[in-house]
């Protein structure tokens, strides 16, 4: 995979990439250089401590639900193990009481016509409007070798049907969709046809329906379930909805998994930033202890489910359904202008 790099220093801390298909490797050895990676340590020790406010969030479900998702092997979109996945997830969300709906289309790749699916679960809100909820499912396509993506294209899968079964079919506040968009992945090369595109197809399905309105905010979370978690701050995200999750991470213990060190990267949130929604990406674009470690895991056979832990999936599901009431009074108070 090849990717462009643009990297702008202002500051010390500052550093910007915006990473198109994402290898940040200069990147990374910058921030390497910089020290910036104090704080980040395996999650192990997070999980031993006590977490005060611990959710209904339970990341041993979460993982028993990666390891059957592993267990079908690599799950290109397109693929049957990826059709397998699909339903996998469509029965937990039914006995979680959640309604699902499919998006279906058809993606034109390099490689020709894919058939994709997005899946849509709702929880109902008492109050009109959406917060969307994305991940992708899909693995990336590799001939050369076997690719399982346990954090990238597992992890966050496994766990937004446990944030499902959290929330439950019903919420005070606004709904939710929770989002399994196909195809991110890049077939041959990222580019702006090749990659996003569950999120680009959505979103223009949203806007053809009239939908686009109702939504609120989005919320794009993508390989958080390493070891070594840390999620790197959004710089184009509104600052409403960073410090809205920012914070809840600060109250509940996790904050040194929340890195104030920002990073733009080309994710799903993308399409709905470009369609004017307030969009943050919840992202550790650093996939191990170390930069080295990063190179060696990410879009390789080493993305295995022995670099994924469940206290980072307990993190990150702890922050985000204790921040929803936040996101929703934040918007009750009037400040989300984009
Ligand atoms: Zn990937």
């Amino acid at each position: 995979m090849r990717a462009r790099h643009i990297l702008e220093h202002s500051g010390e801390a500052a550093l910007k990439l915006i990473a198109v298909g994402g290898v940040a490797i200069i990147a990374l050895l910058t921030l390497l250089a910089q020290g910036m990676q104090k704080g980040l340590e395996p999650n192990e020790a997070q999980r031993s401590g006590s977490v005060q406010g611990q959710s209904r969030f339970d990341s041993a479900r979460a993982f028993r639900d990666l390891g059957k998702i592993l267990a079908l092997g690599p799950r290109p979109s397109g693929s049957e193990s990826h059709t397998r996945m699909r339903e996998y997830i469509k029965r937990e969300l039914s006995i979680a009481g959640l309604a699902v709906r499919e998006h279906s289309f058809t993606a034109n790749t390099p490689l020709g016509p894919v058939p994709m699916v997005n899946l849509v679960a709702t929880v109902s809100g008492s109050v009109d409007g959406v917060i969307v909820i994305t991940n992708h499912y899909d693995t990336k396509f590799f001939r050369e070798f076997t690719f399982v993506g346990a954090n990238d294209g597992g992890s966050t899968a496994a766990w937004m049907i446990e944030l499902g079964r959290a929330l439950g079919p019903q919420r005070q506040g606004r709904s939710i969709w929770l989002c399994w968009l196909d195809g991110e992945e890049a077939f041959v090369e990222w580019s702006a046809t090749d990659g996003l595109y569950g999120s680009r197809s959505f979103v223009s399905e949203l806007v053809r329906d009239k939908q686009i309105a109702k939504i609120k905010a989005v919320i794009n979370v993508d390989m958080i379930g390493d070891c070594y978690l840390g999620i790197f701050g959004d710089p184009g995200a509104p600052s409403w909805l960073s410090n809205a999750i920012w914070a809840k991470a600060q109250v509940l213990g996790y904050g040194k998994h929340f890195l104030t060190v920002p990073l733009e990267i080309e994710d799903d949130h993308v399409p709905f930033r470009r369609a004017g929604l307030p969009a943050l990406e919840l992202i550790d674009f650093r996939y191990g202890g170390s930069v080295a470690d990063h190179n060696r895991n990410w879009h390789t056979p080493q993305d295995t489910i022995d670099r994924v832990c469940p206290g980072s999936l307990q993190a990150v599901g702890d922050v985000i359904y204790h921040a929803l009431p936040d996101i929703d009074a934040a918007l009750n108070a009037g400040n989300a202008r984009r």
